[in-house]
């Protein structure tokens, strides 16, 4: 039986259409999912959209529409998107939907039932654009710092979770790595905030009306921020479907940005914790992108479209940059004129040009057949040959950065195989074996070095097909290798 690897990207709002940072975000998984989907787990890849919350229902009021509208048509979107940028999702969860619904209100019922769940009174700040509570400490200027705005003043009597019951638990999971914290740094800051000590948190809320009821108290509406992790587990059957639920939980990696480490390594846990479920067993942070050293907001004007990006420069290269450009981890900024670079000196000059030049020089050179004797050549020559050995190094390098989710490292590895590739070429020169009257000597030199061009170059598009699936296949059915070559390589 195969494996399961179960990965999540956050479900995202559905108060404004996908942008850049969403597409980010959704590529990651994307290149893990087919990653791990080539080395033969079985991959279940979620993506969705979160759509209830006062956020949301105050975008639709703005758009004059009602709210379920408004979320159906943002909703579509983010699918048309995803289908754009060639994601290989499995399924997508609407927070909207039947089975969610039901999902989250079997999850709030176990809630209760656990005992964990008390009636309190809240007064507070809080800031609907990020949809938590804020407390003083963190505004700057008497505004939420990530919207530049007030906070609302709010006081109302809703149900509360005793998170305090369950810290202890989630500290050690953290510190043994039972929920793998990545990279390292947030790691220490979520157990810096545990250090700190964490307030109980609301689980509903009384006057908002866009949401699911409490199942235990109607005219409570669940608080959206727990309503959206409860995606995680509804999507792959909880409530509706326990066999596929029990085959897929717990989640082997989500993956989030960094605003939402808190409710994601510690109240999620927690809530798992208190209805008897498993938590996830890792969960990868990456960083904030800016455009063109400016946090992107629409106040600013500077959202970028992933489509328009992806009909301008094409979707595998959009893809490309994204992962290629920053360590995956870190903040980064997006400025067209590093794609605009990175598209000329590595996609066009290195990778496009590597491949026409091999294919050029097959074909002057009579496009050969690959038959099994130069097979047994080749698979000779690998132990002598410099270009062939480092395929293999190529391999585990990539490997290695793929697992530890360093996509930059990864294709940087691929890319020194490319210039290996050029100095190949440079060192041995084949047009002049091509041009001179053929011996039966230089004629198997020629098919010894060409047959090492077109398998290093067969084994870049292997590697690549992960981060740029439409070009790997385009590579791959222009070399047309004899299938019986491809032994040479076995598959990652
Ligand atoms: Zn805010």
């Amino acid at each position: 039986m195969p494996k399961k690897f179960y990965i999540t990207t956050p479900i995202y709002y559905t108060n404004n259409p996908p942008h850049v940072g969403s597409a980010y975000t959704t590529i990651a998984v994307d290149v893990l999912a087919r990653y791990y989907r080539q080395k033969g787990k079985k991959v279940f890849f979620l993506t969705g959209t979160d759509e209830h919350g006062e956020k949301n229902a105050q975008a639709a009021k703005k758009a004059n529409k009602s709210p379920q509208e408004f979320v159906d048509e943002i909703a579509k979107s983010f699918k048309e998107t995803w289908r754009a940028l060639d994601i290989s999702n499995d399924d997508f969860i609407r927070t909207t939907e039947p089975r969610h619904i039901k999902g989250a209100q079997k999850f709030l019922s176990a809630l209760k039932k656990s005992g964990k769940i008390y009636q309190g009174k809240y007064e507070g700040l809080y800031c609907i654009g990020c949809e938590k509570f804020i407390t003083k400490k963190e505004l700057a200027d008497g505004k939420c710092p990530d919207h530049q705005k007030a906070p609302k003043k709010v006081s109302e009597t809703n149900y509360f979770f005793k998170l305090s019951d369950f810290l202890d638990r989630v500290k050690k999971l953290i510190s043994h790595d039972k929920i793998k914290i990545e990279p390292l740094e947030r790691k220490n800051e979520v157990l810096a905030l545990l250090k700190q000590g964490l307030e109980d948190f609301s689980i509903s809320r009384q006057k908002v009306k866009w949401g699911i009821p409490l199942p235990f108290d109607k005219k409570q509406i669940s608080y959206v921020w727990v309503e959206a992790l409860v995606n995680y587990i509804t999507a792959i059957g909880y409530g509706s479907n326990q066999k596929k639920f029990n085959q897929l939980w717990p989640a082997d990696l989500h993956l989030i940005g960094k605003d939402i480490l808190k409710f994601h390594a510690l109240y999620w846990p927690a809530l798992l914790l208190a209805v008897g479920l498993k938590p996830p067993r890792k969960i990868f942070v990456h960083g904030f992108l800016t455009a063109d050293g400016q946090k992107m907001s629409k106040t600013l004007g500077n959202v970028i479209d992933p489509i328009y990006l992806a009909d301008k420069y094409g979707v595998d290269a959009l893809r490309y940059f994204l992962l290629r450009e920053i360590p995956f981890g870190q903040d980064g900024d997006f400025s067209i004129k590093r794609l605009e670079e990175r598209y000329n000196a590595d996609l066009a000059n290195g990778l496009g040009n590597l491949v026409s030049r091999v294919l050029t020089l097959s074909e002057k050179a009579g496009n050969f057949p690959v038959i099994a004797s130069e097979r047994k050549r080749a698979k000779q020559s690998r132990r002598k040959n410099e270009l062939i050995k480092g395929v293999k190094s190529t391999q585990k390098k990539y490997k290695k950065a793929l697992e530890k989710i360093k996509f930059h490292e990864a294709l940087e590895v691929i890319w020194r195989l490319i210039s290996a590739c050029d100095e190949f070429i440079e060192k041995n020169k084949p047009w002049t074996l091509i041009s001179e009257q053929r011996t039966a000597n230089s004629e198997q030199k020629l098919k010894e070095i060409l047959l090492s061009l077109l398998l290093s170059l067969k084994e870049i598009a292997v590697l690549l097909r992960p981060f740029m699936p439409a070009t790997s296949e385009k590579i791959l059915s222009q070399i047309k290798l004899n299938k019986k070559t491809e032994v040479l390589f076995p598959r990652l």
